[in-house]
């Protein structure tokens, strides 16, 4: 299948590790060019210079902090400089709070819904211009299956999630207009970065691979066992492409059947 990705360009953010680094590979595979970003240049060149080697000068990268508006202007400039505009967005950079509501602060909460909000909102006012000439214009918030069915020990990520599948449905009815696509892709556990560094963090004596199949188990993952960043860069590069070209509005759950909504 031809995903019709061949020359066009796409911004990744929190494109240094896991989902984000999973589909910088993937679009540079399918002949994109890629602008990506993260908070710390070290991981960044870390992670891309090899992809650089392979992928030339299709490959470009950023240090830029989301919720930082200037930083992402520039990263969103990089990419029109070098390339010519912006095609593609794909909103990644986060994390999750592990809190529940007794546990929670004033200030947890308002950094939780800072970062799920202004995470979206300033790279896509930022490429908005751009978007907006492409012919192809297409978002892809990545969000979490909390959205849906939220978790009490992760009580102000799921509120936020919600808020955010909320808002990508507003930003596609809105986008419409101006044929930009904006859909979303909901996780559930994705074996990254985040779960390694909770997993050092963890009062456990087992490795990983028993600690993460224990968690898989508890949390009812139908499918028995974490998912893998290139399961879910598949997704969001599949609702990116031209092959879903009448698709917006919409999430796909990369979850591994734990999702008990219908
Ligand atoms: P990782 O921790 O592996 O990677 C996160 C990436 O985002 C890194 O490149 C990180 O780089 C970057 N990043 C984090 N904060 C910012 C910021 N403020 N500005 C710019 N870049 C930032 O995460 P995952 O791949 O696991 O997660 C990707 C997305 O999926 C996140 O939004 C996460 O919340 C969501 N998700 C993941 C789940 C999972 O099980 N893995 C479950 C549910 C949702 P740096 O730190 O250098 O900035």
């Amino acid at each position: 299948m031809d995903l019709g990705l061949t020359g066009r360009t796409a911004v990744v953010t929190g494109g240094s590790s896991g989902i984000g680094l999973a589909c910088v590979e993937l679009l540079l595979a399918e002949g994109a060019n890629v602008v990506a970003c993260g908070r710390d240049a070290s991981r960044l060149a870390g992670a891309l210079t090899p992809l650089a080697a392979r992928h030339g000068d299709r490959l470009t990268w950023s240090v830029a902090d989301v919720l930082d508006p200037e930083q992402v202007v520039s990263l969103v400039g990089l990419a029109e400089d070098t390339y010519g505009g912006v095609d593609l967005l794909v909103n990644n950079a986060g994390r999750s709070l592990m809190s529940t509501f007794r546990e929670t602060s004033d200030e947890q909460w308002r950094d939780e819904l800072d970062l799920k909000f202004f995470g979206v909102i300033n790279p896509l006012r930022a490429a908005m211009a751009s978007l907006t000439e492409s012919e192809v214009g297409a978002v892809v918030n990545v969000n979490a299956v909390l959205a849906r069915q939220p978790e009490g020990r992760l009580v102000a990520t799921s509120a936020a999630r919600a808020g955010l599948l909320n808002l990508s449905k507003s930003l596609a009815g809105e986008l419409a207009a101006d044929r930009i696509r904006v859909n979303s892709v909901c996780v559930g556990l994705i074996d990254t970065g985040q779960w390694k560094r909770r997993h050092d963090a963890a009062d456990t004596t087992l490795d990983y691979d028993d600690w993460s199949a224990e968690i898989a188990a508890d949390r009812g993952i139908v499918l028995g066992r974490f998912g893998r960043a290139p399961e879910v860069a598949a997704a969001i590069v599949f609702l990116l492409s031209e092959q879903a070209s009448y698709i917006t509005g919409t999430h796909i759950d990369v979850a591994g059947g734990v999702s008990r909504y219908v």
